[in-house]
């Protein structure tokens, strides 16, 4: 505030995300494949503006209807994967956690849109064994680690930081760790200060950016390797691959100097959205079915409910999220205190124009879930430093009697 005394600045990106903020509404178009084009496949999906899309929708006799959509990003074909991390303000996202706000970015599609391709780069590619390290295709994650490591690096003259990741997989509602492939089917629990939290879950202490670099690369092996061995279709799969990060001012005279932050990052590469043939739907499937598209169903409910909110957004009560393993993990991410990106992608094919109209529908949805992010403080920390506040108050109280 204005005149707020002592002679003390206040950090603005704390001060200008603590008011509610939307979910940021991406959506990237990628190229128009061969197998498309073999199938008499053109093009329909034409971004027309760094905010517009639009979309041919074929009609009967030769007609076509026109219909737009506007997010807050739209990436054609075109667009680099190092220019998609940019256009899509994810460094300004990795700011916010290192200042202690908890930040999600999913990608929502069908199979073969290009989610994983934009999470992690080439799955194929990154989990075999002739991978260089050549990062051309990498995807968001591996940048955006990236980033944050030079930040904090930029940084850690006055701030202590901390930082370790978990990579797990949610597969017909069950969890799976990706850093530790003998760990299946591992519980949710609740915990008043964690929220909801995966107990025996493997995190990662990295110091070293290489050292997080290589638990992607171990996850996205597993990922790939794993769903063989575990007859898991990663398709149908939700990975969710976490940064947790603290970071402790180290500089005395800061107003918080000493309390440690927590901020949390979770890359999210949704299983397929698209509707599953009924044919196919029978025995393993059939359960598999319901229970893949019960975690994405619900995902679907709780993106409706939270968009119907008021603005005041004060009750969360009747938002579902206690009925997907998927949304258990994402309540404090979703609606909650954390800053969002969605990424929709999709096929510019004309054969696969249901599926884009439904993943444009959903994304539109998405557009109107605010959040109200805060930081996030370490509980017990918290209140050392609430007490030392008081002390420091009794005694300049002290002072004048
Ligand atoms: P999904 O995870 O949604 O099922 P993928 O990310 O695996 O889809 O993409 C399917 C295929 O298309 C992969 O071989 C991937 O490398 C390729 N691909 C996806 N998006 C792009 C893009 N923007 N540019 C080039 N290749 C892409
Ligand atoms: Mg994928």
């Amino acid at each position: 505030a204005p005149g707020g005394g002592l002679g003390m600045t206040t950090t603005v990106v704390a001060t200008n995300l603590s008011e509610a903020d939307n979910i940021k509404v991406a959506v990237r178009v990628r190229p128009l494949f061969p197998h498309e084009t073999d199938k008499g496949g053109t093009s329909v999906v034409q971004v027309t503006s760094n905010t517009a899309v639009k979309v041919c929708v074929p009609g009967p006799a030769g007609t076509s209807m026109q219909k737009d959509f506007a997010f807050h990003a739209c990436l054609g074909p075109e667009v680099s994967q190092s220019d998609v991390l940019h256009l899509c303000g994810v460094p300004q996202l990795l700011d916010a956690a290192l200042a202690g706000y908890n930040v999600t970015v999913f990608a929502y599609g069908q199979t073969g849109s290009g989610k994983t391709y934009t999470m992690s780069g080439r799955e194929e590619v990154i989990a075999g064994e002739g991978y260089a390290g050549d990062m051309t295709h990498d995807g968001i994650m591996s940048r955006a680690i990236a980033h944050l490591y030079s930040a904090v690096e930029a940084k850690k003259a006055d701030t202590r930081f901390s930082l370790s990741a978990s990579y797990l997989e949610i597969y017909n509602e069950g969890i799976y760790d990706l850093l530790n492939l003998k760990a299946k089917n591992l519980p949710v629990k609740w915990d008043a200060a964690l929220g909801f939290f995966v107990p025996g879950l493997k995190q990662a202490a990295c110091s070293k950016l290489e050292t997080m670099l290589d638990v992607i690369r171990t996850g996205m092996k597993h990922r790939h390797v794993g769903s063989h061995e575990l007859n898991i279709e990663s398709s149908r799969s939700h990975s969710i691959m976490t940064v947790y990060l603290t970071s402790t001012p180290a500089d005395p005279a800061a107003a918080d100097f000493g309390t440690p932050r927590m901020g949390k990052i979770s890359f999210v590469d949704l299983a397929g959205s698209e509707r599953l043939k009924d044919s196919k739907s029978e025995g393993v499937m059939l359960k598999e079915t319901t229970n893949i598209n019960k975690s994405l169903f619900v995902l679907g409910k709780v993106i409706s409910a939270l968009a119907e909110r008021d603005s005041s957004g004060t009750s969360s009560a009747h938002i579902p999220y206690r009925d997907s393993k998927l949304t258990k993990l994402l309540m404090d991410s979703l609606g909650g205190n954390a800053l969002a990106l969605m990424i929709a992608c999709c096929s510019p094919a004309s054969t696969a124009v249901e599926e884009t109209l439904s993943t444009l529908s959903y994304a539109t949805r998405a557009k109107n879930i605010q959040n109200r992010p805060t930081v996030q403080y370490d509980p017990k920390e918290a209140q050392i430093a609430n007490l030392r506040r008081e002390i420091d108050l009794l005694r300049q109280e002290n002072a004048y009697l």
